[in-house]
């Protein structure tokens, strides 16, 4: 029953949510085969004129099926294959895609289909953000890290060499439509990646989904298809009630940065596509976690608990030694500082953070125990 709100029916593993956010306000839609479902893309994608944006990794897996199933629902569809990797999310990429959308005439009508991971949904984002000062867009994610996070909220962008995300654009999808099916062939790596923005709702808002994913970790590993969209419906709604509180983060969606200083450095520090975005988030998460117990804040017991839970899910516990230099270095091009200083995403608690400064004699000591 997908006209109820905020339902979710574990028969069939589908849930419908909604981003409130008055007239940009829009659909997440959750569900195995998707891609096949005519009606369902239809109803969510308004516009008649199409262009899929995706990558050479995705394409052959999913494009012809998505293409055929919007003809099917009488779109007209025009698709550019990127090449894939984190690295490729850079002006280059983002100059082919005007290129093309340019070469083949399209307009203010056109609809552009985000097709793949968050790589392609943040570039596909930013593209439909400035093209012609703004054409309508759809998410279509297809990693695990993008249906629980980057698709829902409105972040687009690319990255700066010097800097992770450091150009893009607040600018809302017109629908969101995560296939679970597309998991499937998923490698277990970006599965683990995805884990981790999974992990980081309980941290800092939702201390009994962090007990349930300590429970159902292993279900998740092994792509049950219930726990797994359970995972996916309860991280979406969690994002999707900070971003209706918070669009454009002037408080409370910092939060979402939990893990993400320390791993935006590493991100940087080691050359994007080195280690996964999940992978530096899910480290990030036990340095953050490590900091907060040197602060006062958090007890030991749930440090543990977290870094534990990390480790489960199959991502880096331990950081690359970046040189304290090169750390602060990078961490001082947050977006989240202010005035130059660096501001940390902490714990009060498992379900409970903020944001602060700290004092440097304790980011160092966390540098020192959490890094190789
Ligand atoms: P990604 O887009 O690089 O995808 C990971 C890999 O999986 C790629 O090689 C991709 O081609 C491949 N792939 C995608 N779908 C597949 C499938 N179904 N089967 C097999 N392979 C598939 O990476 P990601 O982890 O999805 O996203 C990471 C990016 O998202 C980072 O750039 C990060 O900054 C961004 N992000 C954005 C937000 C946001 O709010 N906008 C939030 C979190 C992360
Ligand atoms: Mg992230």
């Amino acid at each position: 029953n997908r006209n109820d709100k905020n339902n979710m029916n574990t028969s069939t593993n589908s849930a419908h949510l909604k981003v409130d956010l008055g007239e940009r306000s829009y659909p997440i839609e959750i569900g195995t085969g998707l891609l096949k479902d005519v009606k369902l893309l239809s109803r969510t994608i308004k516009g008649k004129r199409l262009a899929i944006i995706t990558n050479d990794v995705v394409a052959p897996l999913y494009l012809d099926k998505l293409t055929a199933s919007l003809k099917e629902a009488g779109k007209e569809v025009i698709s550019i294959v990127l090449p894939d990797g984190e690295k490729e999310k850079n002006w280059e990429s983002l100059m082919r895609i005007f290129d093309f959308l340019m070469e083949n005439k399209c307009d203010r009508k056109t609809t552009l289909v985000a097709l793949g991971g968050g790589v392609i949904g943040d570039m596909t984002g930013y593209a439909a953000a400035s093209f012609m000062r703004g054409v309508p867009f759809v998410q279509v994610p297809t990693t695990l890290l993008a249906e629980v996070d980057s698709s829902v909220g409105g972040k687009t962008g690319i990255n700066h060499p010097l800097g992770k995300n450091m150009i893009g654009a607040f600018y809302q999808p017109e629908a969101v439509l995560a296939d679970t099916s597309t998991l499937n062939t998923l490698p277990d790596k970006e599965l683990s990646a995805g884990l981790a923005e999974v992990i980081k709702y309980g941290p800092i808002i939702d201390a009994k989904f962090f007990d349930w994913i300590e429970r159902n970790i292993g279900k998740l590993l092994g792509r049950d298809s219930v726990a797994l969209a359970y995972a996916i419906k309860r991280s979406c709604e969690i994002k999707a009630d900070i971003v209706r509180q918070d669009e454009r983060e002037s408080g409370i969606r910092a939060l979402l940065n939990f893990g993400h200083t320390f791993g935006h450095a590493i991100e940087a520090g080691l050359g994007y596509g080195k280690w996964l975005h999940g992978e530096a988030v899910g480290c990030g998460m036990v340095m953050a976690a490590d900091l907060s117990c040197r602060m006062g804040l958090l007890d030991e017991v749930s440090r543990d608990r977290i870094r534990n839970l990390v480790e489960k899910a199959g991502l880096p516990t331990v950081a690359p030694d970046l040189g304290n230099d090169c750390w602060i270095g990078l961490m001082e091009v947050d977006k989240k500082n202010v005035g130059g200083e660096i501001q940390f995403v902490l714990l009060k608690s498992i379900g409970s953070a903020f944001v602060t400064r700290v004092p440097q004699n304790l980011l160092l000591e966390t540098l020192k125990a959490c890094t190789v």
